[in-house]
């Protein structure tokens, strides 16, 4: 499967140029497998951009088909759903399926009120658009997702394992490992080719969990720092590992030290995990 990054940054887009070598739209990546056919997981404001690169295929033509996974239904992963245009062409197809939720299609419904959004609601929408809870195995042509439920202290998230043939790639957004690593989300990342973790907070952090205030604001939960990231790729197995969803105050400097950091500890534990940040505009096979 091939997989591009549209958006690695979490909670809020980060725009100033000495964030822009990682990347600062909120989280969305593409999944292709060997026929094209296409997966999406999370719609953050990379989903913009993708829609976009899209047109220039089959979803400009309005014979598109999109499946899109959400990790949760915060508004940095549903804020990108509004502006995907292949939605708005006649004879696409978009499924949008997501746990972490009660009713998904409400939530999404409730984002295009004319309170929120020109468009009103999803009806009207050109595509054809459905909603559904998550079931425990999805398939996208030769792909087949499956998930785990993860709870952290403040919401429901959804971790996603995708497999093509003997290929894996797995997918942990806003997942905390408070009491060691959360066993469900390891099992799930059993042997991965590739694993995309999260790495909101920077070891240094750990303790103080910095809000998006400073120390003003609530300390934030439901987040892990790039060691807990490492320890689950080495704990699972995994074969390589790419940081994801970085906190808003983290540059480009900052996250290469940390990376470094994690090299230099790998190394030093004599173990095989290739590692690096996840960026976006970055393709890559697995
Ligand atoms: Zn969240």
């Amino acid at each position: 499967m091939r997989i591009r990054f549209w958006g690695v940054r979490g909670a809020v887009a980060a725009t100033e140029a000495r964030f822009l070598g990682v990347g600062g739209n909120t989280p969305c990546v593409e999944v292709r497998d060997r026929d094209d056919e296409l997966l999406v997981l999370d719609a953050g404001i990379g989903l913009y951009w993708l829609g976009k690169r899209l047109l220039t295929g089959p979803h400009g033509r309005g014979s598109g088909r999109t499946t899109i996974l959400l990790s949760h239904s915060h508004w940095d992963h549903i804020q990108g759903f509004p502006f995907f245009v292949p939605a708005f062409i006649p004879g696409n197809e978009v499924r949008v399926l997501g746990g972490g939720v009660e009713r998904l299609e409400d939530t999404l419904e409730g984002q295009m009120s004319p309170t929120y959004s020109p468009l009103v609601s999803l009806s009207n929408l050109g595509a054809s658009v459905t909603i559904g809870e998550l079931p425990e195995r999805v398939e996208v042509g030769a792909m087949v997702v499956t998930h785990a439920d993860t709870h952290n202290d403040q919401h429901p998230v959804v971790a996603y394992r995708i497999e093509e043939g003997e290929r894996s790639c797995c997918y942990v957004c806003e997942v905390d490992h408070p009491d060691g690593l959360r066993p469900e989300v390891v099992e799930l990342a059993r042997g991965a080719d590739l694993l995309i973790h999260e790495a909101f907070f920077t070891e240094d952090e750990s303790g103080e969990r910095p809000s998006l205030a400073g120390s003003r604001g609530p300390s934030p939960t439901g987040h892990s720092t790039f060691g807990q990231a490492t320890d689950l790729a080495l704990a699972a197995g995994a074969k390589r590992l790419l940081y994801f969803y970085h906190h808003p105050n983290h540059d480009d400097a900052r996250i290469e030290a940390a990376v470094e950091r994690e090299r230099a500890r790998v190394k030093a534990l004599g173990a095989e995990l290739e590692l690096d940040t996840a960026r976006e505009g970055a393709e890559l096979d697995v």
